[in-house]
């Protein structure tokens, strides 16, 4: 990496890191059979020492995981963490993890966390046995947008790639590149340039907070509505409910004609979201009035839509509420919002 100016603003700043595993912290199997977790904080940190520029970094180990094995429960506790380590004078904080699941935790922590200070979420796309490994150079981006006073009141955010994302439109859009994350419907909000953040838009709006401490979390099963779909699953969902269901419906928020009964009798009983599983784009609300379209499931048959959440941001948003007891006008209000 060449050498980079320290930035005088940089030079109070306090991060705390919390890693939970992933690629950024994975190391290949004795005797082969691919990578697992098992780098910890300190040795992600040691990998970025010499570019730190005197930046004050704590570092802990929270969880050494694969992202795929992360809980809600455990996204609460880091939550708790960082809003602990900026009630003891950190300035920013940097949470570690796999990427798999970043577009969910990170939205996760932006609803949890009403925070002014930087929150930045970062990971891998190569392992660092990997030529061409990213986790360092994503770990730095993240720990100095953290440290940055642009980043502040910004909401949780993403860094990878050089580019800085707000958490509630990023989404992981490929499989091992490097430049896997992406906002489709709103592109970055900033990037890094000579390892300087620079944040170039803030959401007009915070997320807003909900209150979430951990513990048991109400069902919300996430529901993919495929071509020609027979119903099998939204059947079998019928006899004993989850809390909640989002279906992640074709194009503006439709389905096969033949699924809308079933899909009413469930929106009966539980609340039912519908979202889309293009992956940009609002939910429609009065364009399509055939049947199974959202006209039919959203002013009909009572499904929520899910504004321009995506399925697994949705689902996260309605377990929340779900677990403070939200009704049906709530829970409508929060996704209209
Ligand atoms: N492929 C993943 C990663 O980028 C694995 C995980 O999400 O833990 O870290």
């Amino acid at each position: 990496m060449a050498s980079q100016a320290p930035d005088p603003q940089r030079s109070a700043a306090r991060i705390a890191v919390f890693a939970l595993g992933g690629t950024i912290a994975m190391a290949p199997r004795e005797g082969g059979g691919g990578v697992t977790p098992g780098l910890d904080a300190d040795d992600l940190i040691g990998a970025v020492r010499p570019w730190l520029d005197g930046l004050d970094v704590t570092a802990e180990t929270v969880a050494n995981v694969s992202s795929s094995s992360l809980s809600m429960a455990q996204i609460a506790d880091v939550a708790g963490r960082a809003r602990a380590a900026i009630a003891g004078g950190a300035t920013g904080v940097v949470v570690t993890q796999g990427t798999d699941t970043i577009e969910e935790t990170a939205f996760l922590l932006d609803l949890l966390l009403d925070l002014e200070a930087p929150v930045v979420v970062t990971g891998a796309m190569r392992a660092p046995s990997q030529a061409g490994a990213d986790g360092p150079a994503n770990l730095l981006a993240a720990i100095r947008t953290a440290a940055s006073p642009s980043a502040r009141g910004a909401g949780v955010l993403v860094v990878f790639n050089d580019e800085i994302h707000a958490a509630r439109f990023v989404s992981k859009r490929h499989t091992h590149r490097p430049s896997a994350f992406a906002s489709p419907l709103v592109g970055p909000i900033g990037w890094i340039a000579e390892g300087r953040p620079r944040i170039a838009l803030k959401p007009a709006r915070r997320t807003p907070t909900l209150a979430w401490q951990g513990g048991a979390l109400p069902e919300v099963v996430l529901l993919p509505i495929p071509m020609d779909d027979g119903g099998r699953l939204v059947r079998a969902l019928l006899p004993d409910p989850p809390a909640g269901v989002v279906l992640q419906a074709m194009g503006a928020g439709h389905i096969p004609r033949d699924l809308v009964p079933l899909v009413a009798e469930l929106a009966a009983a539980i609340p039912v979201v519908l979202a889309s599983r293009t992956g940009a784009g609002e939910t429609l609300r009065q364009t399509y009035g055939f049947a199974g379209s959202e006209i039919d499931l959203i002013s009909g048959r009572g499904l929520i839509a899910a504004g321009s959440l995506d399925g697994p941001k949705a689902r996260i948003l309605l377990a929340m509420l779900l677990a403070q007891g939200a009704d049906r006008a709530r829970i409508n209000a929060a996704f209209e919002d």
